[in-house]
């Protein structure tokens, strides 16, 4: 069995997250989808919050389980027996920190966990959940970047 995490903020997931989760499911026979709970870091929506909107923007895809992580990723990987991480690139901007981040993990794991980057559709190149966020603080349109349910749950937010 290939299994491999997928791990992220996804405040909130994007069609960008969700390109790259099912071409994933496709590659692998199990994908975690995890949700990083970073108390240091003020997020639009809880971690609750976001497994629920992952869960329901992937419900067709039936290899894949959403979860939150604490702590450090590779620990977190080995506990749900995954030893490949996905992640995303969109730009040459992602390149370094990305870069960064793999070569460290790769130590920590003792090289036992790979990552391994697939690119962007060109569709979403330039799609972030962060875009969506200001866009949306703004009344924006956000159809184009997230789904009708996460959608609404943005507004709602920025609503109160
Ligand atoms: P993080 O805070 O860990 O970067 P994000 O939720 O912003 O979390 O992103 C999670 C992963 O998804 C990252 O690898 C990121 O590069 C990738 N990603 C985000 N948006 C897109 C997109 N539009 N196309 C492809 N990959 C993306």
């Amino acid at each position: 069995m290939k299994s491999a995490i997928y791990p992220g903020s996804f405040d909130p997931i994007t069609y960008g997250h969700i390109d790259i989760i099912t071409r994933s499911a496709k590659i692998f026979d199990n994908l975690t989808v995890a949700v990083l709970n970073n108390r240091a870091k003020h997020s639009l929506f809880s971690v609750d919050e976001r497994v629920n909107m992952i869960k329901d923007a992937v419900k067709d895809i039936h290899n894949i389980s959403v979860v939150s992580y604490e702590g450090l990723l590779v620990n977190y990987a080995r506990e749900v027996g995954a030893n490949v991480i996905i992640r995303g690139l969109r730009a040459v901007t992602d390149f370094e920190y990305e870069l960064q981040m793999s070569q460290t993990n790769a130590k920590l794991s003792d090289g036992d966990i790979e990552t391994i980057f697939l690119n962007t559709d060109l569709r979403y190149a330039y799609l972030s959940s962060s875009t969506v966020r200001e866009v949306a603080s703004f009344g924006g349109d956000i159809s184009k970047f997230v789904t009708k349910e996460v959608a609404e749950l943005v507004y709602n937010k920025y609503k109160k």
